[in-house]
């Protein structure tokens, strides 16, 4: 509830002002949608669509590090869905983006709402098939893969990157 709270009160704050014609935008009575009193833009909350993907290869998982992660801690890959996109399409160009290899056995998982500052998370497993580990350095400060009896420090429970990590260590 406090994630949602925090979506909407961001939204309210940066979409104050008409995108097309920057006009004071009105709130629209019994929707949550701004609209301009101008030239008629409506505005809803706008969300940011992630997919998330735990890949494995037999009883191991691929895991990585962002320059951004405190304290050397490594996670499953993720990345913004581009317009366009599918997020199968999505998945396969993050994970090629991001470390190089390509994956197969793309399968659903389960959603999150991540409020920093307003996105969904969209889970996926997917089995790896082929290439070497090769990091985008911008994006990555370190991927390896791990046994999953011998995981490095991960993120805290109720993240959808740890529920599909115990949910790979649980049922692997
Ligand atoms: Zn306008």
């Amino acid at each position: 509830m406090s994630g949602r709270a925090v979506q909407i009160k961001e939204w309210d704050r940066t979409h104050q002002y008409c995108g097309y014609c920057a006009t004071l935008m009105t709130q629209i009575v019994g929707d949550r949608a701004k609209r301009c009193p101008n030239c008629g833009l409506v505005n809803y909350p706008r969300l940011s669509p992630a997919i998330i993907v735990l890949i494995s290869r037999g009883e191991d998982i691929l895991l990585a590090r962002s320059p951004r992660f405190p304290s050397l801690m490594f996670s499953v890959l993720a990345g913004f869905v581009e317009p366009g996109e599918s997020l199968e399409e999505t998945l396969i160009r993050e994970v090629r983006e991001e470390v190089g290899i390509e994956v197969k056995d793309i399968r659903y998982f389960g959603s999150q709402p991540w409020a920093f500052p307003n996105s969904l998370m969209i889970g996926f497993t997917a089995v790896y098939a082929g290439g070497e580990i090769t990091i985008e350095p911008a994006e990555i400060a370190e991927a390896a893969w791990f046994h999953k009896h011998d995981l490095p420090n991960i993120p805290p429970k109720l993240s959808i990157a740890r529920r599909l990590i115990d949910r790979f260590v649980e049922e692997t």
